[in-house]
């Protein structure tokens, strides 16, 4: 009963930082497949990350809000840049709802068109598209260490599995869980996953994800770790409830003593 024993790791700002690669998805995503009369992106946009972007990016929860984000900072009218962007994160969700209903864009759709993007540089350039993503080596280390101990690893994220799987085998990782958008949410895949196995812990850079695991009764014993090399707002370094511990990149090590 429970004796085989798993951790729990979130992908985008834990394992690998994707900033380029979200930044340059979201602009393909456009180009190729969603049309809008407030934008025509052009090579340029493809040379830097808007600062703008990485900015927001903590804020973001699932793929398709990061295509919302590339579209009100390269629009032609009224951007978002860093200047006006504390108006847009104070009323986040409801900010970008409106910018749904203002183009008449479904969630899914914008997902699909994100995923798209993805399958479109795979295909072109499998090396290109992997070189867009920054893997966090102490972490890799980390999950390689583990799997000697014989803790099995799983990956929770809100992006399709299929590319979180392509990335981690290009670095030789090969978890035994992997679980996308397509499974729930982190919270139902945790809970489903600790009536099988004794969970040691879980690494993810979104606080509000951490809270949730803290509240359900189900998945309330479960270690959580936020992950400080991830995306975080400056905001989530303070305050944090005392069963959700900061964790630093270089201390990943202390969490094997356990
Ligand atoms: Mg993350």
């Amino acid at each position: 009963m429970r004796s085989q024993k798993l951790f729990l790791f979130d992908f985008d700002g834990v394992i690998v930082d994707g900033m380029k690669e979200y930044w340059h998805s979201s602009l393909l995503a456009f180009e190729k497949f969603l049309n809008s009369p407030d934008i025509s992106i052009n090579q340029n946009h493809y040379k830097h990350v808007s600062n703008t972007f990485i900015e927001m990016r903590p804020w973001v929860k699932y793929g398709w809000e990061m295509l919302i984000i590339v579209h009100q900072i390269i629009k032609r009218e009224d951007p978002l840049n860093n200047e006006n962007k504390s108006d847009f994160l104070n009323q986040y969700h409801q900010n970008c709802q409106k910018v749904l209903l203002d183009n008449s864009w479904v969630t899914e759709d914008l997902q699909k068109y994100l995923d798209e993007a993805r399958e479109y540089q795979i295909d072109k350039s499998f090396d290109n598209w992997i070189n867009l993503h920054n893997p966090f080596y102490e972490v890799i280390d980390f999950i390689e260490k583990i799997k000697k101990d014989n803790i099995k690893t799983g990956i929770i994220t809100t992006k399709n599995k299929i590319f979180a799987r392509k990335i981690l085998e290009k670095l030789n990782i090969f978890p035994e869980l992997i679980f996308g958008y397509e499974s729930g949410t982190k919270v139902e895949i945790a809970s489903k996953l600790s009536t099988e196995y004794e969970i040691l812990g879980f690494i993810e850079d979104r606080k509000d994800t951490l809270i949730d695991m803290k509240k359900n009764t189900f998945t309330r014993h479960i270690p959580c770790y936020l992950a400080d090399w991830g995306y975080l707002k400056n905001i989530d370094r303070n305050n944090l409830p005392n069963e959700i511990k900061l964790l630093k990149l270089k201390s990943l090590e202390e969490l094997l003593a356990i």
